[in-house]
């Protein structure tokens, strides 16, 4: 890569001509100023012996063998690919199965599955979202939603974090004779339940449509993780809620990958004649779809697998809360740990590696300014054992965090 940097700069220095990387190497070298570059950490099968507290993978079913082995036989049945798009040939009996068992779960109408949640976002909201649409959206919104409200032809408001009354403003106040409101049920980075219920009584009240990607919270909260709605009521058995969209992924706590659109039959018919997200995309693999049926049935059958991931959450914050470290109480599989800046946030997950214990590091554009943080996520299957290492790599971070003279949560 480097070689090939410098090799395309000597050529253009030589040549004389404008050198079209020149910009990308200075925004790079500014990243790196600022402590903002990236690099993948590729990992071994076994883990290396590193206790993994930075996947989303809620319920350790990435790796349970009903769901290996549902990838595997799917894989053998119908292919490694799924060979066209959803209308075409993409199509299997696993995606239709997939997507009933989908419904019946989350309580909505019907579902449709797409081949990431990031798609399934782009889709619903676009196709939700034409001119004369007011998307109010939450400023901690997940990328792949701000992405959507950035695609879709609507206007977008992006209110503060969890300010309900702000939604209310808008809504009220709004030109456009239709409103969607979109919101994380779980955010991604904090961990926070949305005030759903609220939202729901505003939307209905200003008759907008309440969009929710449900993707940390499908199999982490509500009754056997069945998702922040129906924790929040308003979805359930007997209660369809016409106005509600959910949106969720299957590459988090149903260990596979893929994503998914829960609401009613009108809002799926729309998003299949006219989603561009499923209509021009290669289908959703069929080993994925497999494990993600599998997982799926592993959910509904074992409800202690929710109820773990929540009381180890639980346990992490208490832990890092008594190291003084600024963690706020959980409402799902995430455990934030707030630190400021990204330089200290990435030398405590450096800290935290060199214990062997591997934590997600969100820095901008991920988290605000100020806001750089550690990220836990405390999977069901984690043992004593484990959260002793947590204290341990935590008890590190602490220390650094002392040591430097900054209190946690201030920038430096
Ligand atoms: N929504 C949220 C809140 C997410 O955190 C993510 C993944 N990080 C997505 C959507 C995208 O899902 P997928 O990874 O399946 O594309």
């Amino acid at each position: 890569m480097h070689d090939y940097i410098s090799v395309s700069w000597q050529y253009a220095r030589m040549s004389q001509l404008p050198d079209p990387l020149r910009r990308l190497r200075a925004d790079t070298a500014e990243r790196e100023r600022r402590g903002l570059r990236r690099t993948p950490r590729v990992r071994t099968p076994d883990g290396a012996g590193v206790l993994d507290l930075a996947s989303n993978d809620y319920l350790g079913l990435a790796r349970d063998p009903r769901v290996v082995e549902a990838a595997a036989a799917a894989a053998r049945c119908w292919g490694a690919g799924s060979t066209g798009s959803r209308l075409v040939t993409g199509s299997t009996e696993l995606h239709a199965r997939l997507e009933s068992r989908l419904a019946e779960a989350m309580y909505g109408g019907r579902a449709l599955v797409f081949s990431s949640g990031y798609l399934a976002n782009l889709a619903a909201i676009t196709a939700l979202a034409p001119a004369g649409t007011l998307i109010v959206s939450d400023q901690a919104n997940h990328a792949s939603l701000i992405d959507a409200c950035r695609l879709a032809r609507g206007r977008t408001l992006v209110t503060p974090h969890l300010d309900t009354g702000a939604v209310e403003a808008a809504l009220a106040a709004r030109t456009e004779p239709a409103a969607l409101v979109v919101t994380e049920g779980v955010f991604s980075v904090s961990g926070r339940q949305a005030p759903l219920a609220e939202l729901h009584r505003i939307a209905r009240r200003h008759g907008a449509l309440l969009v929710v990607d449900e993707a940390h919270a499908l199999g982490v909260v509500g009754p056997q993780g069945r998702g922040a709605a129906v924790a929040a009521g308003i979805a359930g058995p007997g209660a369809p809620a016409p106005d509600l969209v959910r949106t969720a992924t299957l590459s988090k706590s149903l260990g596979a990958q893929g994503g998914a659109v829960v609401a009613a039959p009108e809002v799926v018919e729309t998003l299949v004649d006219t989603g561009r997200g499923f209509i021009f995309d290669t289908a959703l693999a069929p080993a994925a779809a497999g494990a993600a049926l599998a997982a799926l049935g592993v959910v509904l059958a074992e409800p202690g697998l929710p109820l773990r991931a929540r009381a180890h959450a639980r346990k992490v914050a208490e832990i890092a809360a008594g190291l003084d470290l600024r963690a706020g109480a959980p409402d799902a599989a995430v455990v934030s740990v707030v630190l400021g800046s990204p330089h200290t946030a990435t030398a405590a997950a450096r800290l935290c590696l060199d214990r062997d214990v591997h934590v997600g590091c969100f820095r901008p554009p991920s988290v605000p300014d100020g806001g750089s943080c550690l990220r836990l996520t405390a999977r069901a299957d984690l043992s004593a054992a484990d959260l002793d290492r947590v204290a341990h790599a935590l008890s590190a971070v602490a220390g650094a965090v002392r040591a430097a003279g900054a209190s946690p949560g201030t920038a430096r």
